[in-house]
């Protein structure tokens, strides 16, 4: 019997709904300003007018917090800001037109030539090439750890590291890092750090209640959550955003129109009532996998053979859709032929969205030019959508003879 609505029975941590719903739907939304709308207006425009030289001498002094040109500060956007900054329990956020655009900001923001920048070992890809081939052209050095463990993380750290940059759950393996513990021993070092927490989404992880100081999203994933605008999130203190909002924003401009920023401020709406959604199918999902002949391993950090499942249960409160699964079979032809098969799982990039989707590492086996991925061709990451559950099923169910 449970007494609280909202507690859910997978991990007993609450979502904290009421807080949640006020943010969702009501706060930043000042509706007296707009003809009471219900949906706060896309403020198309590029530029405001300054009234009076007093109001433009006000706008310049804060430039961020005024209506000057839509570059810095428009109020469609600024609705969806202030949502977000809540959502993570942080004190302000900024939107960009990617989730690369805010890493490259969070990361780009914080170092200078000369300077060295610790990584777990398996970011997302372009976070990867942005330290490899990107900030190394500008003399920033970097070392990539297995961040399961600190220690390692310990060991890297350098007089000149600045940054100690994190994703946890990482892309495809989801292995976590101990954000507490990498907290402290940054602070302990005068580093900043920084975490891509797309994975579980403000909702089901926030890093900057363990001390982290730099909370980044792609937002096209769970935030819009409707597969139709390409967003990036940055959630900080007031004074890192300020710093941020002053140079890489104003100089590299990668910001968020207003009509995106109301495509996903609608998404938001939605945000909790979807990702309980994926999170539960994904689950079930799961349970029958695991039964079935030709799934080796699974990997889902909330699966009981996680190897980290303890450290994911205290940091996360959930998980949400994506997992991977390792399947046993003896051929490339089989595996392909598996994927052929599939007819209502959609072969896409991405995930968060209304759609299930495979990516099969098998399709980057064989591309000319391309070197030899790290994971097996056998190896297969799932997102499960809204869809129902057992339709899915039954379509992984055929498709799996093929192996
Ligand atoms: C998709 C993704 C990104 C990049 O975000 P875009 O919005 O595609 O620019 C960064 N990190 C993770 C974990 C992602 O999945």
């Amino acid at each position: 019997m449970m007494d609280d609505p909202n507690k859910t029975s997978e991990t007993g941590q609450e979502h904290h709904d009421p807080e949640l719903s006020d943010i969702l739907m009501h706060l930043g939304e000042e509706r007296e300003r707009y003809f009471y709308a219900v949906s706060p207006p896309v403020i198309q425009t590029s530029n405001f007018v300054l009234p009076d030289l007093a109001a433009f001498r006000e706008a310049f002094a804060d430039e961020q917090e005024h209506h000057v040109y839509s570059r810095g500060n428009n109020p469609t956007v600024e609705i969806l800001r202030k949502k977000l900054a809540a959502l993570e329990g942080t004190e302000d956020a900024w939107v960009f037109s990617s989730g690369a655009g805010a890493v490259a900001a969070a990361v780009i923001g914080n170092i200078s030539a000369g300077e060295h920048i610790v990584c777990q070992r398996s970011p997302y890809t372009w976070t990867n090439v942005l330290l490899r081939k990107f900030l190394s052209r500008f003399g920033v050095e970097h070392t990539f750890v297995d961040g399961t463990d600190i220690e390692n993380i310990r060991a890297a750290i350098r007089p000149d590291t600045r940054i100690l940059y994190l994703e946890s759950p990482n892309s495809m393996t989801y292995e976590c890092q101990d954000l507490t513990a990498c907290a402290e021993l940054a602070k302990a070092h005068g580093i900043v750090t920084i975490i891509d927490n797309s994975y579980c989404s403000p909702v089901y992880q926030n890093p900057a209640a363990f001390g982290i100081d730099i909370v980044v999203h792609s937002g096209t994933k769970y935030l819009n959550g409707h597969s139709d605008v390409v967003v990036g999130v940055l959630c900080a203190s007031r004074e890192m955003v300020k710093k941020i909002f002053l140079s890489e924003v104003m100089t590299l401009g990668g910001i968020l129109g207003p009509h995106d920023a109301a495509l996903v401020l609608r998404g938001l709406r939605t945000l909790p009532l979807r990702l309980q959604r994926s999170n539960d199918s994904a689950q079930w999902l799961i349970e029958r996998l695991e039964q079935h002949p030709k799934v080796s391993r699974i990997f889902y950090p909330f699966h009981h053979s996680f190897p980290q499942l303890e450290l994911a249960k205290r940091q996360m409160r959930g998980c949400g859709g994506l997992f991977s699964v390792d399947f046993k079979t003896d051929t490339q032809q089989k595996m392909e032929a598996f994927v052929g098969r599939l007819k209502r799982f959609t072969m896409a990039v991405s995930w968060g969205g209304h759609e299930s989707l495979i990516i099969p590492t098998i399709g980057f086996y064989n591309i000319p030019g391309k070197g030899q991925p790290s994971l097996p061709w056998t190896f297969a990451r799932f997102y499960i959508g809204l869809e129902d559950p057992a339709w899915l099923w039954e379509d992984l169910q055929q498709a799996l003879e093929a192996l």
